[in-house]
């Protein structure tokens, strides 16, 4: 059997999936500028450095106008894999990619934000406000006006951001209450058998899945634990007799299954 093959059945046999999803996944907007649509946007936004703000609002812009990239096929063959089971997302993309591919979007979470909501850049408060609207207006604006109005905190003026890590004051409270969801959700798998999938997660942010999904794999008797990676396949000594580590980018493991 492949190491592919052996991860299918253990899922098959397991009560619990924990997925973790990593920087292998991240989108890199290195295509943007290709993008039909935001091209001309760009050129403007690239003329004009007091216009650098609005390059996340294009981003979320091309996030939403993507077709299937072997990205998404990727998420769609993990779905495949886990839809049945009772499962949950840790993931630290910020990019939502994954909430294409069919999972229940109350078994995912996004520690690291993402492009749903805008929050105060200084965080006077901690209110976050839906972000949807404002990409529209944006692009409106820059194309008929070649500038646009950038969107304030109605609370003290001061710019609004996205709400995720890249925000200097990043307001954690958007992600809370799924995380609470996650660790109660986690207390259930003890000793019970769980099938841990961690799939390219690098240490940008070791202590949001790489850490703790070791230590949950250590701790429970009957779990398994997968580790896919590129660069960073390496298992410490505590999981050897547990855990399988496949040297390969996440993302190609998957559309290889
Ligand atoms: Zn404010």
């Amino acid at each position: 059997m492949t190491e592919a093959e052996q991860l299918v059945e253990k899922i098959k046999d397991a009560e619990y999936v924990l997925i973790g999803i990593g920087e292998e996944f991240n989108e890199n907007f290195t295509q943007i500028g290709l993008h039909e649509n935001l091209m001309k946007l760009l050129h403007k936004i690239e003329e004009n450095d007091s216009l650098s703000w609005i390059i996340p609002f294009m981003e979320k812009a091309y996030i939403e106008e993507q077709e299937v990239n072997e990205n998404l096929q990727a998420y769609q063959k993990l779905y495949e894999l886990i839809k049945d089971k009772n499962y949950f997302i840790v993931t630290t993309c910020i990019d939502g990619a994954i909430e294409k591919a069919g999972f229940d979007e109350t078994r995912i979470v996004q520690p690291c934000g993402g492009y749903h909501y805008l929050q105060c850049s200084e965080k006077c408060n901690t209110e976050l406000i839906k972000a949807d609207n404002y990409v529209e207006i944006i692009k409106e604006q820059l194309e008929k006006e070649g500038t646009a109005e950038r969107p304030l905190c109605p609370k003290c003026g001061k710019p609004l951001v996205f709400n995720n890590v890249l925000s200097e004051h990043y307001v954690e409270e958007g992600y809370l209450p799924q995380w609470e969801k996650y660790t109660k959700w986690l207390s259930a798998t003890l000793n019970r058998k769980l099938c841990i999938l961690e799939l390219g997660v690098g240490m940008d942010f070791p202590s949001v899945i790489r850490f703790p999904f070791e230590k949950v794999a250590f701790f429970n008797q009957k779990a398994s634990f997968y580790r896919v990676n590129e660069t960073l396949y390496q298992l410490n000594e505590e999981l050897a007799d547990k855990g399988v580590s496949i040297h390969k980018n996440a993302q190609k493991f998957l559309l290889e299954i």
